[in-house]
């Protein structure tokens, strides 16, 4: 069984797989240790990573990329409807609100929902592990941004339930980096602790968290972020300004062609990292419309210029998590950056301004995400023996409960943000029949969910029970309801059973209770001193609790039977890529058997061939290479399979007669020849 780590950004995604000698980042099957998170729906099949992204060029409308993006969003989202203005390929709206996105696959316009894609990702991730470790990968831990809330993260969680993946644990991706940063440090101090921040700035968004270590863990004390700030913003800023450069130079109105539009998007992330390392670089585009080529060119002070409101904005997070944090700059010991678009030297000045240091790359910023998590999936596997390390995250929100008090709203925020997860709380509420508490979140103004909770008996005598709601934050970072329980109280009168060596055995045990009928309830007893002091009887208070039924509704993400239905349906499109790329093999495998016979048929093979049979050979051949254009261009794994049994057929007596003349020595071979 193998323990994973994954890391799927909006731009790339990356595996690393939990050892017995450490954290290893894994290789696709191109030798590259990152995968670009692209899903490509082709005419037969599906190409998935480095695949998908090659064919981006040719159908840009049938290559879904930027999926984080839009994964657990409502269509109706502002930022939902600003990316897919720019995205190629269309997103609509699904029946529910979310959204849907429709590609033309294998010849018929189909729609996908988000998480589907995101789960195509995934298996491409679950195969490069399968490759590499030779298991199957089912316990893994996946990397989310800190922002993600309740419905995203649900939204992930559903991903990888599709992917065929059981994930221990959602964690938030700078959480993840401060693992990997933490775990191997040796000089971590026992009793006070060292406050390190972490800066990662990706390709559309933009996270800092402020952590603190100690020898045995760490504890978050705030995440902070800009969701729509990071490298793509430059990328935009360079096409505004290069698409009115060709216009005046060129004449061409590049916006008015998406096909352009995307050349140009393409050249400017380039000459973008070129810039990141060079004064200045050039920008070169041939054909990008009309005929015409295009060229330009740029200096790093240029950029800079360009981009310097930008820049600035990226002061805000770091600001907010040090004052989440209720730290200054001087008491942060170190700050580490991650994320490619650090790489960027005005943004990296922009985080050394703020902390009033300059930032340091410790971590392989590409990889530190996955193998956080995998060292996590470690912690939590029973495969491996991790040293102990504590790992204590913080609410990106605070979750707010509402409900109805004699006909007045009340609510309570029990899980505030920046305080610490995985917690459970509890709520007690006095009703007199069942009710309904709903959680939101804070800050997004959003609903998480409905709790019904109900229904119950009321103790005799009295208006109403009494509620203990438990409710918790689990290590996805999600809001559950752990149990509901009516507590009741129950003053009974019992005999005080005086024995005159040990007075203190007169108090009633639990084990009493559970005589007394009441062992399928939980008792947790609370003894009173008995108010009649010289009588012989005693009142207790015992304290029952029932457990109360609860139903979570109007939870976002979707129930298991579609799930169950998405994984079939993923399963069956495993199979068909999977028989697609088979018969690829034997297409291939028949033309280059077709090809490698006509030549030899010239050559070695001439002098074994019948005057007979030469013909009929010459003519099977023509008619199998006319087919392979013609009908057989598209056919099945089977037909490929029989055409090539028919022309080896033919072949192989040929090919026989010729390596048994080969066997009986190069002379028999030479006086035929000669004959
Ligand atoms: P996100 O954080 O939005 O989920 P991600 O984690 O996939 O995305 P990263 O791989 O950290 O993002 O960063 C990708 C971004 O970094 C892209 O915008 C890319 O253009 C940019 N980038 C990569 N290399 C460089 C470089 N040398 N200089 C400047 N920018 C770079
Ligand atoms: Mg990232």
């Amino acid at each position: 069984m193998s323990v994973v780590g994954l890391d799927i950004g909006n731009d790339t995604s990356c595996v690393a797989l939990a050892r017995k000698r450490g954290i290893d980042v894994l290789m696709n099957k191109e030798s590259k240790r990152e995968t670009p998170a692209v899903v490509n729906f082709g005419d037969k099949m599906r190409f998935i990573g480095t695949d998908g992204s090659a064919k981006f060029s040719l159908s840009p409308e049938r290559t879904v990329h930027q999926l984080k993006r839009i994964l657990g969003k409502k269509f109706s989202n502002p930022a939902v409807q600003a990316d897919i203005a720019k995205l190629p390929f269309s997103v609509t709206e699904g029946p529910d609100g979310s959204c849907l996105v429709n590609v033309l696959f294998c010849h018929e316009l189909t729609s996908f929902t988000p998480e589907q894609v995101m789960a195509m990702i995934m298996v491409d991730c679950k195969h490069i592990v399968e490759v590499e470790a030779g298991t199957t990968v089912t316990d893994c831990v996946i990397s989310v941004p800190a922002y993600y809330d309740e419905a995203e993260r649900r939204a992930m969680l559903d991903a990888a339930s599709i992917a065929g993946l059981n994930c221990l644990r959602l964690m938030n991706e700078t959480t993840a980096t401060a693992l990997a940063y933490g775990i191997y440090k040796t000089d971590l101090p026992d009793s006070d602790s060292v406050n390190v921040a972490f800066v990662d700035v990706g390709h559309s968004s933009t996270q800092v968290s402020i952590v603190s270590f100690k020898k045995n863990g760490m504890e978050i004390k705030s995440h902070a972020w800009d969701r729509d700030l990071g490298g793509r913003d430059v990328d935009e800023v360079l096409f505004e300004h290069f698409s009115v450069e060709f216009m005046e130079k060129f004449k061409v109105d590049i916006k008015s062609s998406k096909k352009a539009s995307l050349k140009l998007r393409t050249a400017v992330e380039k000459l973008k990292k070129m810039l990141s390392a060079n004064a200045e670089a050039p920008l070169n585009i041939e054909c990008i419309m009309d005929d015409k080529d295009v060229r330009g060119m740029m200096t790093r002070e240029q950029l800079e210029a360009l981009c310097a409101p930008l820049f600035s904005r990226f002061k805000a997070p770091i600001d907010r998590a040090l004052a989440d944090a209720k730290l200054k700059p001087q008491d942060i010991s170190s700050v580490e950056i991650v994320g490619s678009s650090t790489r960027i030297p005005s943004i990296a000045k922009v985080v050394e301004e703020a902390f009033q240091r300059i930032p340091s790359r410790t971590l392989n910023s590409k990889e530190c995400v996955s193998r956080g998590c995998a060292l996590q999936c470690a912690m939590l596997s029973p495969v491996f023996k991790v040293r102990d390390f504590a790992v204590k995250d913080a609410c990106p929100y605070t979750v707010e409960f509402f409900w109805d008090r004699d006909g007045e709203q009340s609510s309570q925020a029990l899980f505030e943000k920046n305080s610490y997860f995985p917690s459970t709380k509890s709520l007690t509420l006095l009703r007199g029949k069942p009710f309904k508490v709903t959680a939101m979140i804070r800050e997004l103004g959003t609903k998480i969910g409905e709790f019904e909770i109900g229904p119950f008996d009321v103790p005799q005598n009295m208006e109403k029970a009494k509620l203990k709601i438990l409710i918790k934050m689990n290590l996805h970072g999600l809001v559950n309801v752990e149990g509901v329980d009516n507590v009741v109280e129950i003053v009974e009168e019992v005999q005080r059973e005086v024995s005159m060596e040990d007075p203190a055995a007169a108090t009633p045990s639990t084990g009493d209770n559970a005589a007394k009928g009441t062992a399928s309830m939980d008792t947790d007893a609370a003894s009173h001193a008995g108010a009649e002091e010289h009588s012989n009887l005693e009142q207790k208070v015992k304290i029952k609790k029932c457990s109360v039924p609860y139903k979570m509704t109007g939870v976002p993400g979707f129930n298991k039977q579609k799930l169950d239905e998405f994984f079939e349906k993923e399963c069956q499109l495993q199979a068909a890529d999977n028989l697609q790329e088979e018969t690829n093999v034997k297409k291939n495998a028949l033309e280059a058997y077709l090809y490698s016979l006509r030549n030899k048929m010239y050559d070695s093979l001439s002098p074994y061939i019948k005057e007979s049979e030469k013909d009929a050979l010459v003519c099977t051949l023509q008619e199998v290479e006319d087919w392979l254009y013609d009908e057989g261009e598209d056919t099945t794994k089977s037909v490929y399979i029989s055409k090539l049994e028919e022309l080896k057929k033919i072949g192989n007596p040929i090919e026989s007669r010729y390596n048994e003349d080969l066997q009986r020595g190069p002379a028999a071979n030479t006086l035929r020849q000669a004959a």
